[in-house]
C-alpha cells in the first residue's frame, strides 16, 4: 500500500498517536497542479497534517486546514474528507523565497485556520473553527508548520502535542504524538497523571530522533517498530488516503448562480462559453447558452420539495 494512514497507542496507553505516508496521493496532486516548489512542498505537509489531525479526531465531517499567508503565499488550502479523501491547492506568487514565515507571515498577520464541517448538520451541528497565528506567544515567526499546529493544539484541545510533517519528491509524511486527556477525578490520579507525563515525554524524545529523511524513507509499520519497539506500538486496523476532490457540475452551476445572471451573460457575450477550472483538482467545466439559461430557470433547478415527513 503507498497511502497508509495508521493510529496507534503505546506503552500503557498514555500516548497516542498518528502517522501518514502518501505517495500516490501526492503524486497524483503534482500531476494535476503545479505550484512552486516551495509552495508544492509546504502543500505536502499541509495534506498530510490535515489526515493526522482528522485521524486524531473523533469527528464524523471534513477538515479543512488553511494558512492565509501576507505574503507572496495568499492561500494555501488542504481538505480531508471522513473517508480519507485528500485534495489541496494554493494561490502565491512565489519568488526565490523560503521559509514558511517569508512565504505566508511577511507582516506578522498570517494566520492558519482549522475548519471542521460536519457531516450532517440536521442536528444543529455547525461547523468549528479555530485560529492560531503563525507566531509563537512571543511574537515570533515560526518557521514550519509542524510547530504552528503543535501551538494549535495545545491552545484548541488543551492536549500536548508533538508533530513533524515532511514532504519530498516520493512521499508527504506526518507523525503525531498526543497525551492522552487526564481520566480525571478518581482516587489516585495524580499518581497516573505523572505516569501519563512521563510516558509522554519519552515517547517525545524518541521520536526527537527521527530525521525528515528517515520519516521520509520509511513505511509506518517499519517506524513505528523502529522508534518504539521499546514502547510495545499497538497498531489500529490500517486506513486508505486517497486523492478525491469534490467538486463536480452541480457545485460550479450553484457558484454561477451566485454569480448573477448578468454577470454569466456578460461573460457568454464575451467567449462563447462560460469556462470553470477547478482549482483544486483542474477539472474543466464548460456552460454553453443552453446550459447557462437551464441555470437561471427556476422550474428546472429546484424540483418541487418532497412532502414533509410526518
Ligand atoms: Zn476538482
Amino acid at each position: 500500500m503507498t497511502d497508509t494512514l495508521l493510529k496507534f497507542m503505546l506503552g500503557a496507553g498514555h500516548v497516542r498517536g498518528v502517522v501518514v505516508r502518501l505517495e500516490s496521493v501526492w503524486r497524483e496532486m503534482r500531476k494535476r497542479r503545479q505550484h512552486d516548489a516551495l509552495v508544492q512542498n509546504l502543500l505536502g505537509e499541509m495534506t498530510a497534517a490535515a489526515a493526522l489531525l482528522a485521524g486524531s479526531l473523533k469527528f464524523d465531517g471534513s477538515l479543512v486546514l488553511q494558512i492565509q499567508g501576507d505574503g507572496p503565499l495568499r492561500l494555501a488550502v488542504a481538505e480531508c474528507q471522513p473517508d480519507f479523501g485528500l485534495r489541496a491547492t494554493a494561490k502565491a506568487e512565489v519568488h526565490g523565497v523560503g521559509s514558511l514565515s517569508e512565504l505566508a507571515n511577511a507582516h506578522g498577520m498570517g494566520r492558519c485556520v482549522i475548519t471542521l464541517d460536519p457531516r450532517t448538520k440536521d442536528q444543529g451541528q455547525q461547523p468549528y473553527q479555530g485560529i492560531v497565528a503563525l507566531a509563537d506567544a512571543d511574537g515570533q515567526s515560526l518557521s514550519d508548520l509542524g510547530a504552528v499546529l503543535q501551538q494549535y493544539l495545545a491552545q484548541s484541545e488543551q492536549i500536548p502535542s508533538w508533530l513533524m510533517l515532511a514532504a519530498g519528491e516520493q512521499a508527504a509524511c506526518g507523525l503525531l504524538l498526543q497525551r492522552m486527556p487526564d481520566s480525571g477525578g478518581t482516587a489516585g490520579t495524580a499518581g497516573r497523571d505523572a505516569e501519563a507525563d512521563e510516558d509522554f515525554s519519552r515517547a517525545v524524545h524518541l521520536a526527537s530522533t527521527l530525521g525528515r529523511d528517515e520519516l521520509l524513507q520509511s513505511q509506518p509499520e517499519d517506524l513505528l517498530r523502529k522508534l518504539f519497539w521499546q514502547e510495545a506500538p499497538r497498531v489500529f486496523s490500517p486506513q486508505s488516503p486517497h486523492f478525491h476532490c469534490t467538486c463536480g457540475k452541480k457545485r460550479v452551476a450553484d457558484m454561477l448562480r451566485m454569480l448573477g445572471q448578468d454577470e454569466v451573460e456578460s461573460v457568454l457575450k464575451e467567449q462563447g462559453e462560460v469556462d470553470v477550472t477547478c482549482e483544486f483538482c483542474g477539472a474543466r467545466y464548460a456552460f454553453d447558452l443552453v446550459d447557462a439559461a437551464r441555470l437561471f430557470r427556476p422550474d428546472v433547478n429546484q424540483p418541487p420539495a418532497p412532502p414533509h415527513p410526518q
